[in-house]
C-alpha cells in the first residue's frame, strides 16, 4: 500500500509567506523562515502596516517614463519641474542614487537611471539596462553636459566605459563624478584610482 504523503505541520499561510520570502534576491530559504519567525512575534498591526507598504508600492509606484526613476507620478517630480537644467544629465545606477544626490542640494540638473550596472558574470550585458533611453535623450533634447555618477567599482568603471564610448560619438560634453577621499582614509590605503580622481577633480580652498 501506498504510503500517503506526510502532513505539514507548518499552516498554509505561514509556509506561503515563506516561499513568497525566498523569491527575494538574497533570501534564502533559512532568512525567509527567519523572516516569518520574526513577523510572527511582531504586534500584529506592525506586520499589517508592512503588508499594506508593500501592496501601496506594488500599485502606485511607477517608472518615470523620461528618466527611470522610481515615481508616484509620471514624469517624476525632477524631470516635470521647468526650473531644473534639462541640457544636463546625471547618470546613475538607481533611484536610490538620486535620493542620495538631491541631499547635497547641489544639483539642478536632471537625471537618468540605469536600473543596473554592465555586470557580465551575471549575464547583465546594455540590453538588460535603460541605456537605449538616454542615448535618445542626448539625441533628440539638445543635451549639453552628460555626467557620470556610476559607483566606484569595476563593473561601474566598466559601465562608464561603455557609456562613454557611446555618448562620445553624439558630440556630448562628457564629465564624470570626481570620487574625492572617503573621510578618514590614509592616502596609503585608497586606491590609485580614487587618489588620482581626488588630484584630477581637485578645487580651490575657499579660505
Ligand atoms: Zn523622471
Amino acid at each position: 500500500m501506498a504510503k500517503s504523503p506526510k502532513p505539514s505541520t507548518q499552516s498554509p499561510a505561514l509556509n506561503r509567506l515563506i516561499d513568497q520570502l525566498s523569491t527575494l534576491p538574497g533570501v534564502g530559504r533559512r532568512s525567509a523562515e527567519r523572516i516569518a519567525f520574526h513577523l510572527l512575534k511582531s504586534p500584529r498591526d506592525e506586520t499589517v502596516q508592512l503588508a499594506d507598504a508593500i501592496r501601496d508600492f506594488a500599485i502606485n509606484l511607477k517608472i518615470c517614463s523620461a528618466c527611470g526613476n522610481a515615481t508616484d507620478t509620471d514624469p517624476c517630480p525632477i524631470c516635470a519641474n521647468d526650473h531644473r537644467d534639462h541640457q544636463t544629465i546625471l547618470v546613475v545606477e538607481k533611484p536610490s542614487d538620486i535620493v542620495q544626490l538631491e541631499t547635497t542640494g547641489q544639483y539642478d540638473g536632471v537625471y537618468h537611471v540605469l536600473m543596473g550596472r554592465l555586470s557580465p558574470l551575471d549575464d547583465i550585458g546594455p540590453g538588460e539596462l535603460n541605456l537605449d533611453g538616454l542615448l535618445d535623450r542626448v539625441k533628440k533634447q539638445n543635451v549639453r553636459e552628460v555626467i557620470l555618477g556610476m559607483h566606484p567599482t569595476a563593473e561601474g568603471d566598466g559601465t562608464a566605459l561603455y557609456l562613454a564610448d557611446q555618448l562620445n560619438q553624439l558630440g556630448v560634453t562628457l564629465t564624470r563624478l570626481a570620487r574625492g577621499l572617503p573621510v578618514g582614509a590614509a592616502l596609503d590605503t585608497v586606491s590609485k584610482a580614487v587618489l588620482g580622481d581626488a588630484l584630477h577633480g581637485r578645487r580651490h580652498v575657499d579660505s
